[in-house]
């Protein structure tokens, strides 16, 4: 099935504030006087002396509750006032820009006055309510994208844009439930696409074109009331998107890519440097996005500490994208002074350095190469293989930019392919032209193999016969031909079963596997 994309209108390039702050306000219908305690000149003060130049605010929560006066959704119970409109007035008088927040997929609002409109897993259960994780946190309920709920986000999405003077729209959990939704709206799509919705690989390739669909629809729309509109969705930002194109098919709909991040939720620290170094090479601006919290969101009654704050904002800049912080509001209405101290340290420096990073261009003399199975998130294993490749490099100092087979290898001195980067014949002459062009490839363990594994796609080139996997679980690698020179001149472990290979006649080598007495029992 083909969704043909309708997108006519350019996306614009924004100028990216480099000191932003993502202000969550995801706020319980249960808690009283919200943003009773909210003064909206102590507000915006408290931003510009923490050097913050940009807030996103918010318009929607995953309550479903509206913090300004809506006519298509619903204004939480226990507000008073127009907060986005007070937290907008006020920040553009210190120069603040204030993007706006609309939940997509979790509203639980909605959910609850249309479970018609959930997404329902492929056991029949509609999803989300039901505990998850380790604690058992009760999770939002989802809803689709391919319900009429898409009508319904649309028309806050103009109510805002028509309404409020916003400077962005930040469209959070643009997503489905894995592999794919089977709601009515969903297995009528499908039926029509001539899908089988018993098919995993159908259903995820149908949810991917529900979301592209819904992204597109938006941005088109958004576009048509403020051409200049930065828009960005918090869909799966994969290396992941498409079998072959990452998220270059929905890129069209983004202004630029906020790469959420958080190093101590969840994330890790490899996370932001894989991704963001791949989404430097689409050409759009970036941001890192982590939180001030200690651990994840809405981990509150804690502050990161400030050499992690600086760190991680600082390594941001360094990857050529801007800075956002993410921190929740009190649901009185009043910002944590501690917090904004914190942030504001680290701002002052981000700030004081901002002349040498305004139009910045990151450049890359290696290019690390995704296996096909990673972009279309099909591998049963992580990402360990890219980290590690990505960890070495760095360590080396190096300048890398990510790759997808999309991607001009002819920017690159050497490409890496990482253990699982099999060819198909047009990969293989994409790498054949980069050899012939002066190019070098690093190729471990089993990239470089044809899709059905059976031999080397560039063995010529590679002066290499495939054997097949090692025999042995663990190996000893011996250096020779002038390696043992530069490592210990011994026989050194090798942890994990390898690929077998023999040499051509004429193939410089500079080890020779060792076997062990025996594969243990
Ligand atoms: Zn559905």
């Amino acid at each position: 099935m083909t969704i043909h994309n309708e997108q006519t209108v350019t996306p614009p390039v924004p100028h990216l504030r480099f000191r932003q702050v993502h202000l969550d306000f995801h706020t319980s219908p249960l808690l009283p006087e919200i943003a009773a305690d909210f003064d909206a000149e102590d507000f915006a003060r408290t931003l510009r002396d923490a050097h913050v130049d940009s807030v996103t605010c918010f318009a929607v929560c995953h309550h479903g509750l509206s913090y300004y006066p809506t006519t298509v959704g619903a204004v939480h119970p226990h507000l008073s006032r127009d907060l986005l409109g007070e937290q907008i007035e006020a920040c553009h008088r210190y120069g603040i820009r204030v993007p706006g927040y609309i939940t997509v997929v979790w509203n639980e609002h909605q959910a609850t006055l249309h479970p018609e409109w959930r997404q329902v897993r492929p056991d029949g259960r509609a999803a989300g309510r039901l505990p998850v994780g380790p604690i058992g946190k009760h999770d939002w309920q989802w809803l689709c994208l391919n319900s009429p709920y898409t009508d319904h986000i649309a028309a806050v999405v103009e109510e805002v844009v028509r309404g409020y003077p916003v400077d962005g729209l930040f469209l959070d959990i643009v997503m489905t439930v894995t592999p794919g939704c089977v709601c009515g709206y969903c297995l009528n799509g499908m039926r029509d696409a001539g899908l089988n919705p018993a098919d995993e690989g159908d259903l995820r390739h149908y949810a991917l074109s529900v979301e592209r669909r819904f992204m597109e629809r938006i941005s088109r729309e958004a576009w048509a009331l403020r051409p200049d509109l930065p828009l960005f969705f918090n869909s799966r930002l994969r290396l992941a998107g498409d079998p072959a194109l990452g998220n270059r098919p929905e890129a069209p709909s983004f202004s630029h890519w906020e790469i959420e991040s958080l190093p101590s939720g969840g994330w890790g620290y490899t996370h932001f440097a894989l991704y963001n170094r791949y989404f430097q090479t689409l050409g759009k601006p970036r941001l890192g996005m982590t939180a001030v919290f200690h651990r994840s969101w809405a981990d509150f009654g804690t502050v990161k500490s400030q050499a992690a704050l600086d760190y991680e904002c600082f390594r941001a800049l360094a990857g050529g994208a801007a800075c956002s912080i993410g921190d929740q509001m009190h649901p009185r209405g009043v910002l944590n002074p501690e917090a904004y101290r914190r942030i504001g340290a680290t701002y002052a420096a981000v700030e004081a350095r901002e002349p040498w990073l305004r139009d910045a261009t990151p450049l890359a003399e290696v290019g690390l190469l995704l296996a096909p199975d990673v972009l279309s998130g099909t591998r049963p294993v992580g990402l360990e293989s890219e980290e590690g490749a990505l960890h070495m490099l760095l360590e080396l100092d190096a300048q890398v930019a990510v790759l997808d087979r999309q991607s001009d290898l002819s920017a690159y001195r050497v490409i890496v392919a990482p253990d699982h980067v099999r060819l198909d014949p047009d990969l293989a002459a994409t790498l054949r032209a980069y050899l012939a062009g002066g190019g070098a490839l690093l190729l471990s363990h089993e990239s470089g193999l044809r899709r059905d594994g059976a031999g080397f796609a560039l063995d010529d080139e590679m002066g290499l016969d495939y054997l097949g996997a090692s025999a042995d679980d663990v190996e000893f690698l011996r250096p020779v031909g002038g390696l043992e020179a530069e490592i210990p001149a011994m026989d050194h472990a090798l942890y994990l079963r390898g690929s077998a290979v023999h040499a051509r006649p004429g193939t410089r080598m500079l080890g020779e596997v060792v076997s062990p007495y025996f594969s243990r029992t």
